[in-house]
């Protein structure tokens, strides 16, 4: 019976990857423990939270004498480390945040791993720790040896944690595994990124605010396949290694935010040009090699289903989103994007 630790369960990729653990593997104990800040949210567990395999736990990472004592008394084999402040606006806004809980945070949780029997400790990592590619250079890709060139307080913070990681994996020869994703998209996608504010405004007729001229490029992977792909991680990858996860959907944000009209056939003039973000970074691509040769991963979707999926969920889950853009998100929206 393997017990895991899934930090930050209680968020977009942390949450699917509840659902899709505690579906697939019923004779694993899965713990979440989830700070439930601004981003956390119960409702995204609400059809796992009476299954037998599942147990929730509201605490901070960054925490040390509460995570001490979690580690002591729970013993647990896996640790997925998701939990982060993951918003890179936010984090130009008050980047402190951001060094407690991706930095100090994952320090305390490599510590207490280290301190008892874990047998994985794999840290949940972006693309975005290697910087931005050229948009005249579309031959470039981001592969596990670009060097890492931060763009943004939050990549800064997450390409520390990764470095931590690999310094206590070679210092303290702790059994640790680093993914590197791109962009996701889903289900259970806080509205203040891309995807689920342009789904969220357009179905409320809102405008839809897109950042400088809308050329910047993602590369967009549906959630559920970064799931497959930590899953085979944590289970089969090599100790100390790396591993980027895209699956070649590149697409502007401008064709993005089009896309999502189209589907909702709405009209392109709720799009509003507002100024850019600060430092904001042109491409991102990932090269999915190894993944795909070493642990024979293949993503499911590709983004023209996977978005006309995400967007039925949204239509299908108002409540869900509805309650959090009512709230005190309607305040963030207005100081992050008035007078722009
Ligand atoms: P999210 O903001 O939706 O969720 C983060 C979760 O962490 C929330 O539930 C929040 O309550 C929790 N949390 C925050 N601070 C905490 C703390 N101190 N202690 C315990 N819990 C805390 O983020 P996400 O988009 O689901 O991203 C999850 C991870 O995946 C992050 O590490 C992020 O860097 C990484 N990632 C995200 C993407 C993406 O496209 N969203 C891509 C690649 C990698």
């Amino acid at each position: 019976m393997m017990k895991v630790l899934v930090t930050g369960g209680a968020g977009f990729i942390g949450g699917n990857f509840v659902h899709y653990m505690v579906d697939k593997y019923p004779n694993y104990n899965i713990v979440c423990l989830d700070a439930l800040t601004y981003a956390g949210n119960l409702e995204t567990l609400e059809s796992v939270m009476d299954k037998e395999n599942f147990k929730f736990v509201k605490g901070d990472i960054a925490d040390r004498e509460f995570i001490n004592d979690l580690f002591k008394t729970e013993a647990f084999d896996l640790v997925v480390n998701f939990a982060a402040e993951s918003h890179v606006d936010r984090s130009i806004e008050d980047p402190g945040v951001f060094l407690t809980t991706n930095v100090i945070g994952t320090q305390i949780l490599l510590d207490a791993a280290k301190k008892t029997d874990v047998k994985r400790f794999h840290q949940v990592s972006t693309d975005e720790v290697y910087g931005d590619l050229p948009l005249d250079r579309p031959d470039l890709f981001f592969t596990e040896e670009t060097p890492l060139h931060t763009s943004s307080p939050y990549s800064a913070s997450k390409a520390s944690a990764d470095l931590l990681c690999l310094a206590y994996h070679r210092t303290f020869k702790m059994p640790i595994t680093i993914s590197r994703c791109s962009n996701n998209y889903g289900p259970y996608h806080f509205p203040e990124k891309l995807i689920p504010l342009m789904i969220s405004r357009a179905l409320n007729d809102e405008s839809l605010p897109v950042y400088g001229t809308g050329e910047n490029v993602r590369d967009w992977l549906h959630v559920y396949d970064h799931c497959t792909a930590i899953d085979l991680i944590m289970h089969d990858g090599r100790v100390g290694e790396v591993y980027n996860v895209g699956g070649h959907n590149e697409r502007t944000n401008l064709e993005v935010v089009k896309t999502i009209l189209r589907e909702l056939d709405k009209p392109e003039s709720l799009i509003a040009y507002v100024k850019d973000r600060a430092g904001h970074d042109m491409r991102y691509a990932i090269d999915p090699t190894k993944m795909e040769s070493e642990l024979g991963w293949k993503p499911k979707y590709n983004f023209d289903s996977g978005i006309k999926e995400t967007i039925e969920w949204y239509l299908d889950n108002k409540d869900w989103w509805q309650h959090i853009i009512s709230g005190e998100y309607k305040d963030y929206y207005e100081k992050q994007y008035k007078n722009r």
